[in-house]
């Protein structure tokens, strides 16, 4: 895939201001390299983690920590002008930066939440489970719900700025889950819906096949939407949760990934859309809709059997 980065070095400098020398130096080279997608590969987080003095959780969590406003600087709030970046480590290694994404002239309910942003972010890098999510501000209880539906949720390690270190579970007592509708799959390591789409269109395929990878055992609807610009091809997956309104729509999932790619909206050229047919869910009326209204562009739909 295409790639351009979004942040001008000196964008970069100002948000990184606070790490040693050295520390900036390096990741200022990844961040700035030209196949940078927001997220930063096990062997360049180590190479930062090198930086610090003792090698082990407690570094991790001061990279996390460190790599806030880097995340921060990805936030597009021109409703609330509030800021919020998220870093994630996966059990990988890699890390993964998000932020909060809001929508002029569109319904709050269309906002994406940084936690929302960055655990789509890894999902889309087939990450399958995470174990440090670090926050700029108190996840609220949108997301708390969003995240408890994760694999291995309950052990994350919580790192809001200012505050110590917690758990997951800590943060979310007497929680509501999957488990609670007789749900035992979990969002990021969920089994592949068997669907399939007639197509020879490449495109469409690829739409399919994140279809393919969607989360949604609660309605039994996968869907994805595939966008296309001059500069790259992005996919969105459907998350579902299990209180049905913290749900992730594919439209965001996708916007997500074209936004952290440093690709613009208004780009659009072609959008598709894969879901089940018949299913007890439809995204059509309203991706075509806001997609309209965000980008003036149409949507295409395809039914997958
Ligand atoms: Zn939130």
């Amino acid at each position: 895939m295409a790639h351009f980065s979004k942040l001008s070095s000196e964008q970069l400098t100002s948000c990184i201001a606070h790490l040693s020398t050295p520390l900036r130096e390096q990741l200022t080279q990844f961040v700035l390299a030209a196949d940078f997608e927001a997220c930063l590969s096990k062997s360049q987080v180590d190479a930062l983690l090198s930086h610090y003095p003792d090698n082990d959780t407690s570094a991790k969590h001061q990279l996390c920590r460190d790599l806030i406003p880097l995340a921060q600087s990805y936030s597009k709030a021109p409703i609330s002008s509030f800021y919020v970046g998220a870093v994630a480590m996966g059990e990988s290694g890699r890390i993964y930066f998000g932020a909060n994404m809001e929508f002029k002239g569109m319904t709050l309910a269309q906002t994406v939440h940084a936690e929302q942003s960055v655990i789509t972010n890894a999902w889309r890098h087939n990450e399958t489970k995470l174990v440090m999510l670090a926050v700029s501000a108190p996840p609220c209880g949108h997301c708390r719900q969003f995240i408890n539906e994760l694999n291995g949720a309950s052990d994350i390690d919580v790192l809001i700025t200012e505050q110590p270190t917690t758990r997951f579970a800590d943060i979310l007592p007497m929680a509501f889950g999957p488990s609670d509708l007789g749900i035992s799959d979990r969002l990021m390591n969920s089994p592949l819906n068997a669907i399939s789409v007639e197509s020879d269109d490449q495109f469409v395929k690829q739409t399919l096949q994140a279809a393919q990878q969607s989360y949604s055992p609660f309605s039994h609807s996968p869907s994805a939407i595939g966008l296309k610009t001059s500069q790259g091809t992005y996919f969105g997956r459907y998350a579902e949760n299990c209180a049905y309104n913290p749900s992730l729509s594919p439209l965001q999932g996708a916007l997500i990934a074209l936004h952290l790619c440093g690709d613009d909206v208004t780009a659009i050229e072609r959008a598709v859309l894969v879901e089940h047919q018949g299913s007890r869910v439809s995204q059509q009326k309203t991706t075509a809709q806001l997609l309209n209204l965000i980008a003036g562009a149409s949507l295409e739909t395809h039914l997958a059997k």
